[in-house]
């Protein structure tokens, strides 16, 4: 592939506004786009498997991969927790022919389209309210109640990076919103 077709997709949005659904819509969909998996340092949970939804290493060995530049971006996303994007993970998914999709955090996506300006669609999913979010992230009951507080003080916060994306996306209705990212996706790559 040559390089100006190298296309990079960034889903950023809160945890708990839905864009873990939206990239699972469009990657059954789509078979030319290919989930990004990062490398991540916190315990797997449910059903989560090595390989197949992160790349979970221990701190010291994310920490030896900062060193030897092996990530296009990394972030501290939640206090202990490190997530990072590697970059023999975009080249396997270019080699392939195919778009790399990454479900990234919201700081991690800004420094990303820095560094790929002229590659990147970086589309920010937006919940309906914060009060919205909090009641999808108890239902999904995978959260304690400290790490649900912490990740709805964060969701305010990443809230106020959205004018930073390319498009944001309002995710009231599931259905939707994966047809407005779905559109603007096939706009993105001429499809
Ligand atoms: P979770 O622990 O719920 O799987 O993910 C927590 C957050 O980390 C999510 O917002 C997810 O998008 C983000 N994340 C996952 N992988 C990466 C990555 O490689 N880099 C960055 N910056 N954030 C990531």
């Amino acid at each position: 592939m040559a390089a100006d077709s190298r296309k990079i997709i960034i889903i950023a949005a809160p945890s708990g506004s839905g864009k873990t659904s939206i990239t699972r819509f469009l990657l059954q969909k789509y078979s030319a786009l290919c989930l990004s998996i990062s490398a991540a340092t916190r315990q797997p949970r449910g059903e989560e498997k090595d390989g197949v939804h992160y790349h979970f290493i221990s701190e010291a060995a994310f920490k030896q991969k900062i060193e030897a530049n092996a990530f296009v971006e990394w972030e501290m996303v939640y206090e202990g927790s490190y997530y990072g994007t590697l970059k023999a993970e975009l080249d396997r998914i270019w080699q392939l022919g195919k778009t790399p999709i990454l479900d990234i955090d919201v700081k991690g996506a800004i420094h990303l389209q820095d560094q790929f300006p002229n590659q990147c669609l970086s589309i920010f999913i937006e919940p309906p309210s914060v009060e919205e979010l909090k009641k999808r992230l108890e239902s999904r009951g995978t959260e304690t109640p400290e790490s649900l507080a912490n990740r709805v003080n964060k969701a305010s916060y990443e809230l106020s990076f959205k004018t930073h994306f390319h498009k944001t996306i309002v995710n009231a209705d599931l259905a939707q919103a994966c047809a407005e990212t779905e559109a603007v996706i096939k706009e993105f790559l001429g499809w």
